[in-house]
């Protein structure tokens, strides 16, 4: 799926499924007052900077008032828009944890869990005195290990715990055919963010590998081993890691979906593992008996294969043991691995100078586990009806919006633009929350068991999964939370999903008028309509399936087109010595100049039929420079230099100070809006165009 930003948590396991409705619990609890909230605006001209030429650098002609007043927080690697609204969000989610944590005879079922998981994970007195015990039994389980033969059944528990260790598995549609579920086995095992970390040469990265085996050194010890073998082990989580990323395909490889379609069935794999009894694995899962599946990266189950053959089993024991610790040294530890585990990911690879407050992050553990139990209260205390329902307006304008677009194109055939309309009319607008709660009625929580609930949670959820395996679709599920601040495009689903946490200022407001909440929230609406078209989204068709329905030559004219922008991007260097990756971020390149397009001429379209005044100012600003700062203003966002770094490396998404100058470089109309100069700096010889 195509996040409209990176998520704090990775998509790809990101809690969601619904299969029954729940009681609503939001009834029975009186809705307290919300905490006060700072006034957030969609357009706010007290941001703007004018001592700034527009012409010059856009962003910061819009943003500096903000950057000003925003100083980046101790506890943050980065702080923008979106995380002022998230760290609201996460604020009333607080409130609502907090009510659900006194125990009542009153509380719900669903209450009873997302309360006491609270309760849970802010004890941390109890969490410190339990010590590395309530881990004991798996690591027990992971020291029994002795032949190659054991490790399937190890492998499937340790899976479904949430244990990372070598490949994943798990339900996911059929790429030729979007109506099944299948199961999918994909590349995975690493500790580092991705496998590139493995393989760059340069010095900071050797240097980033080092303290990475620090750190895992450390937590070894932390978890009672001597210091001389916790190094030993380190070293040897490294090395068996580095075999993995080495025989793993790069973040940019995967973005195209024809590198991760090979299909085949369980029986096969199985021939291809020759000392790795999948049969045992798959029983030992629980996975429905069904043959078809899809070997994601042929390349690397090769290699783990060839590991588990002449890999030592006390070796693989160590690999193991890392990740158990690994998945586990966060709220539910003591805190000593907390704050390795903080020191090394958040402040080391990031920059974060302080670790969050403990009910910031058990606040979002709650979501990210029963985010649906959650949501379900907050959605009926801050996403009214009508929220709902100016969301569906906006989002027909835009689709509307690309139809006229998509006739206007010269370089499309009518044969693809038929074929494009179809897909777009097709496209399912999924605004707020699901239709049907999920049903957590079978996951157990205990108050005081922190590490025992977050076991738990993970076997509800992996169990969730894997009955989806030969299931038919449901359409309704969302791979994000009610609250967060967020939005995706689903190619295999053909939908588009927008939260409720994210519909309100500084991205949309009902007081404000469309030139501001078209330039800002229209343009992401757009922006993942684009993802159905961008050049990973366009090789699926309206029902979902990985089948080309572009004619040859217009896929070769896109494509052209496309290479303009990821020329464009790699000359971008947004740290010293590090350069954006044009591929890695074309899809959402092309979903931030298409999003906003498509918003610029759906609010033209709403203007002119109102009779706007295009040369009536507001606050100094006439409409179409208030769409374009209200867009601009999104994305107003102060990043640490680690950050960003990490950020240019492997995220698909440009930094933001890009995802407004380089994308409006690429659009005169928005130079004409502000009179600019061909010699200006937001003014380019070639701009790049798709849609
Ligand atoms: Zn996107």
């Amino acid at each position: 799926m195509f996040c409209l930003r990176a998520m704090p948590y990775r998509c790809s396991i990101v809690l969601a499924l619904l299969l029954a409705a729940v009681p609503a619990f939001c009834q029975t609890a009186a809705p307290a007052a919300p905490p006060a909230a700072p006034e957030l605006r969609v357009f706010d001209p007290a941001l703007v900077d004018k001592t700034i030429d527009p012409c010059d650098n856009f962003y910061r002609y819009s943003c500096n008032g903000w950057f000003k007043r925003n100083p980046l927080p101790a506890d943050q690697t980065s702080y923008g828009r979106f995380t002022e609204l998230y760290e609201l969000n996460r604020l009333h989610l607080k409130q609502i944890l907090e009510e659900s944590s006194t125990p009542a005879a009153t509380r719900t079922a669903n209450e009873q869990k997302i309360g006491d998981e609270y309760a849970s994970c802010m004890d941390t007195a109890s969490v410190n005195k339990l010590g590395i015990a309530p881990l004991k039994p798996e690591l027990d389980r992971i020291a029994a290990l002795r032949t190659a033969g054991d490790l399937p059944a190890l492998l499937a528990h340790l899976h479904a715990i949430g244990v990372n260790a070598f490949f994943r598995m798990g339900a996911n549609q059929d790429f030729a055919d979007s109506s099944s579920m299948i199961s999918f086995y994909d590349a995975a095992g690493l500790g580092l963010p991705e496998r590139d970390y493995y393989t760059r040469t340069d010095a900071k990265s050797v240097e980033q590998r080092q303290q990475y085996v620090a750190h895992v050194h450390r937590i070894f010890a932390l978890a009672g081993e001597t210091d001389m073998q916790a190094a030993k082990d380190a070293d040897t989580v490294l090395a068996i890691e580095t075999r993995l990323a080495k025989a793993s395909l790069t973040i940019t490889e995967q973005r195209d979906p024809q590198n991760l379609n090979h299909p085949t069935d369980v029986r096969s794999l199985q021939k291809e593992l020759t000392h790795f009894a999948l049969a045992d694995y798959v029983a030992a899962a629980g996975a429905p008996a069904v043959g078809k599946a899809n070997n994601s990266e042929p390349k690397f189950l090769a290699e783990f294969n060839t590991l588990v053959a002449d890999t030592p089993i006390d070796q693989v024991r160590t690999y193991l043991r890392w990740h158990l610790l690994h998945a586990y040294s966060g709220t539910s530890m003591p805190e000593s691995f907390d704050l390795e585990t903080w020191n090394f990911y958040s402040h080391t690879l990031n920059g974060a100078e302080k670790q969050q407050d403990r009910w910031k992050r058990c606040t979002s553990r709650i979501d990210r586990e029963m985010g649906e139990a959650l949501g379900q209260v907050y959605v009926a205390r801050y996403f009214p009806p009508s929220a709902k329902q100016h969301a569906l307006d906006m989002t027909l304008a835009i689709e509307q919006a690309m139809d006229k677009d998509i006739s206007s194109l010269d370089w499309m055939s009518a044969e693809t633009k038929v074929k494009a309309k179809e897909k777009l009319h097709t496209v399912m607008n999924k605004i707020g929350y699901p239709d049907k709660w999920r049903d957590y009625s079978k996951l157990v929580i205990m108050r005081g068991d922190a590490l025992g609930n977050q076991r738990r949670v993970h076997e509800f959820n992996q169990a969730r999964d894997l009955a989806k395996i030969g299931k038919p679709v449901d359409k309704g599920e969302w791979m994000m939370t009610p609250p967060t601040v967020n939005a995706y495009y689903d190619p295999q689903m053909n939908n588009v999903n927008f939260p409720a946490g994210y519909f309100q200022p500084p991205f949309f407001s009902d007081k404000e008028d469309d030139a501001a909440n078209y330039g800002d929230m229209g343009s992401t609406v757009g922006h993942e309509l684009t993802h159905g078209f961008d050049d990973e989204g366009r090789q699926y068709d309206k029902d979902g399936n990985l089948k080309n329905w572009w004619t040859k030559e217009d896929e070769e004219k896109f494509t052209q087109r496309a290479d303009c922008m990821v020329k464009q991007y790699d000359a971008i260097e947004a740290v010293p010595g590090v350069h954006l990756k044009g591929k890695l971020t074309l899809g959402e390149n092309l979903a931030d100049l298409g999003g906003l397009w498509l918003a610029w001429i759906a609010w033209l379209d709403k203007a002119h039929a109102a009779n706007v005044d295009m040369a009536a100012l507001t606050d100094g600003y006439t409409p179409e420079q208030r769409f374009w700062i209200a867009y601009a203003q999104q994305w107003c966002t102060q990043t640490r230099p680690e950050q960003l770094r990490s950020q240019a490396q492997g995220d698909p998404h440009a930094p933001d100070e890009y995802r407004t100058n380089t994308v409006l470089q690429d659009l005169p109309e928005f130079a004409k809006s502000f009179s600019c100069k061909k010699t200006d700096k937001m003014v380019i010889a070639t701009a790049c165009r798709i849609w």
